[in-house]
């Protein structure tokens, strides 16, 4: 089978399950070629919904994962989003089509290589609105706060602070705290609203707000 055929199939699965609705997400999945996100060696599987190895011990998240995360986080065009885990640059490529030219992706890597990874992969994808920075994701990202929108794509042991503060009112994060995937509304008062989304399995959020290494 080719590789576009088992993209399709892997699509409409999505959104058979109920997973993928949104129709901006849905074309966003539909445009970005996830198989130029994977190691060469992996191409073949890039339609096969399970996460892959990267580099250095880290995954690209499974598509159903990315899929309910980006839903979960009702991007929209024109925000200004903060990703802590750039990883392969994939999550931010879907997001990066959603947002269009107005607005803006932050992406943060904690390992170099993998930042430069991340940006390749963007690059070879012409996704203009993205940055990808080589930093500590779990203190945010000051200089280009705030954010509309915070999606953490490691597992986190609690919120980090930094991130509620970074956060706009009313804005949405998604974060996955222990094994539990959170969306996060920061209200009015500047207090947040918790929804538990389901049980996911992620690498650890390292850093300074982190786990330790
Ligand atoms: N969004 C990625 C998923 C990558 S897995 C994708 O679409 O491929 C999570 C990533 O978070 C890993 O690459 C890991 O190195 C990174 N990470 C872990 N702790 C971090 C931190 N404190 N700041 C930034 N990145 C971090």
């Amino acid at each position: 089978m080719e590789l576009s055929e088992k993209k399709g199939h892997l699509i409409n699965s999505l959104i058979n399950e109920g997973i993928l609705s949104t129709k901006e997400i849905i074309a966003a999945f539909r445009k970005v070629k996830r198989e130029d996100f994977v190691q060469p060696q992996y191409r073949e599987y890039a339609y096969a919904d399970e996460p892959l190895p990267i580099i250095e011990g880290q995954t690209i998240s499974q598509p159903y994962t990315v899929a309910a995360m980006t839903e979960a986080l009702q991007p929209a065009a024109g925000q200004k989003i903060l990703e802590i885990g750039a990883g392969s640059g994939y999550q931010a490529a879907i997001l990066s089509e959603i947002i269009g030219e107005k607005g803006k992706i932050i992406t943060t890597e904690r390992i170099e290589k993998l930042a430069e990874f991340a940006a390749k992969n963007l690059r070879k994808a012409s996704c203009m609105n993205v940055i990808v920075i080589n930093f500590d994701g779990t203190q945010g990202y000051e200089k280009e706060a705030p954010y509309e929108r915070i999606i953490v794509t490691a597992r986190a042991p609690d919120i980090p602070k930094a991130l509620i503060d970074q956060l706009k009112v009313n804005g949405i994060m998604v974060i996955p705290v222990e094994d539990q995937l959170l969306r996060i509304r920061k209200t009015e008062k500047g207090n947040i609203e918790k929804t538990f989304l389901g049980y996911y399995a992620f690498v650890p959020l390292i850093g300074k707000y982190g786990y330790k290494e």
